[in-house]
């Protein structure tokens, strides 16, 4: 039976307590708000099948990653479908083909209250919702029973989550219910602190609620990245979530020894920004966002190759290195920074401001930092 002793041996995928016949597993948030399974011994026969199910936990062997890979990069033809998605609008392309054979798309969508849950949406008006990424764990709370409840009636169903979602649903889903199954993954830096994220919110919600609120704001151009809050006639960029999250200060234990690197991923498609695009495929590179796409499956290249007419592509081969350089996380996972215990510490005891303004930009130090950096740079120019 599954017992959680490291909190870096669990992604919260929701396999387990998903699949257990007796509901003897249900997920707890812990105190940074990631979701962990707890165990009503009451209920558990011992039969062994949540331990079977969880992927992450299984033994791999440890292949090398490739030195060369083949990667296709892709943008959405459409500059307005663009536009609202992260980097190349390859999410939109795929999830039109879908949806259009009557298909039905799972992806993570922001609540009411900016928290972060996947959803199910059936047209292509619901799916904007699911454009654009959302730097915080998202709540997969039963999301998989619904997924096989779409299998089961026949429906096609993609679902599009991190790499440990998407192997997590796979080992949820019987074989003979996959053949309607189409993954997307994407390549993952590591998700952010839930309870972090809604602190952060409230906070931006002390003078007024916000209108919307965007994690990586493309009115700053496809390479930049600020969050925005939007407030009746303005809207207000920052970088204090950027900040926290490059940081490697909040993200999931489990990310520090993620497992889904190229050679461990369980998804039909892998998609993700082309950082350095301009070095391999400079044609595509005009700076409004260009996905990098790998298909791990033939029924991955198919869908791909359904969804090519509303996107430019070209092929290209990338080396490990540039990899390593440019999206170091589908090579290896993120480092944890030295200060993790300790901000989680300070966290719980005193709050997010606190933890914002020591590791951020919400205090003097940050800002002292900032004018050094401003005057070092004019000498540098001189
Ligand atoms: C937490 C996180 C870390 C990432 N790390 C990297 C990275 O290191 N390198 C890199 O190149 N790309 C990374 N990405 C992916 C990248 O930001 C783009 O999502 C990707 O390039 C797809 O772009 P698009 O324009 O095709 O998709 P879009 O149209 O922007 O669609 C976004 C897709 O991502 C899904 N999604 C958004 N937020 C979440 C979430 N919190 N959990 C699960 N699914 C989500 C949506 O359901 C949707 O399917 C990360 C994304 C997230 C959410
Ligand atoms: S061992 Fe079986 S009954 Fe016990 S929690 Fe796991 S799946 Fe449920
Ligand atoms: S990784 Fe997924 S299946 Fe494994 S223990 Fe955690 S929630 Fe359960
Ligand atoms: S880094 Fe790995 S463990 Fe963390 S969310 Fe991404 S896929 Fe899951």
């Amino acid at each position: 039976m599954i017992r959680i002793t490291d909190r870096s041996s669990c992604c919260g995928c929701t396999a387990c307590a998903s699949v257990c016949p007796h509901g003897a597993i249900s997920m707890k948030e812990d105190r940074m708000g990631f979701a962990y399974p707890q165990l009503d011994e009451s209920l558990c026969t011992e039969c062994g099948l949540c331990v079977r199910t969880c992927d992450f936990i299984q033994e791999r062997a440890k292949d090398p990653v490739p030195d060369r890979v083949k990667v296709i990069a892709a943008r959405h033809v459409d500059d307005e479908k663009l536009a609202g998605s992260q980097s190349g609008g390859v999410f939109t392309a795929l999830s039109d083909v879908i949806l259009a054979e009557g298909g039905v798309v799972y992806g993570a969508s922001l609540t009411d209250d900016y928290s972060v849950s996947h959803i199910r949406v059936d047209n292509i008006h619901s799916r904007e919702c699911l454009k654009g990424s959302k730097y915080v764990q998202s709540n997969l709370t039963g999301i998989f029973a619904s997924v096989r409840n779409d299998l089961q009636k026949g429906i096609p169903v993609m679902f599009t989550g991190t790499p440990c979602q998407v192997a997590g649903l796979r080992s949820f889903i019987v074989p003979h219910l996959q053949e309607n199954l189409f993954t997307v993954d994407f390549i993952c830096h590591g998700v952010p602190s839930p309870a972090v994220w809604n602190d952060y919110v409230t906070w931006m919600s002390g003078r007024a609620k916000p209108s919307g609120v965007s994690f990586r704001d493309g009115d700053m151009g496809w390479r930049v990245h600020w969050e925005s809050f939007s407030y009746a006639g303005r809207k207000e960029f920052r970088e204090t979530w950027r900040l926290l999250f490059y940081k490697n200060i909040m993200l999931r234990r489990s990310c520090f020894r993620c497992p889904y690197n190229i050679n461990e991923r369980k998804a039909d498609v892998t998609m993700a920004d082309f950082w350095g695009v301009e070095e391999i495929v400079p044609e595509l590179a005009d700076g409004k966002g260009v996905s990098m796409v790998i298909c791990f499956t033939e029924k991955g290249s198919k869908l791909f190759s359904r969804a090519s007419s509303y996107l430019r592509t070209a092929k290209a081969v990338v080396s490990k290195e540039f990899l390593l350089r440019k999206n170091p996380n589908l090579v290896r996972p993120s480092v944890p920074d030295k200060d993790l215990e300790c901000f989680e510490t300070a966290y719980q005891e005193k709050g997010f401001v606190h933890v914002a303004q020591r590791w951020a930009d919400l205090g003097w130090r940050y800002k002292a930092w900032k004018i050094k950096k401003y005057i070092a740079n004019i000498f540098r120019k001189k």
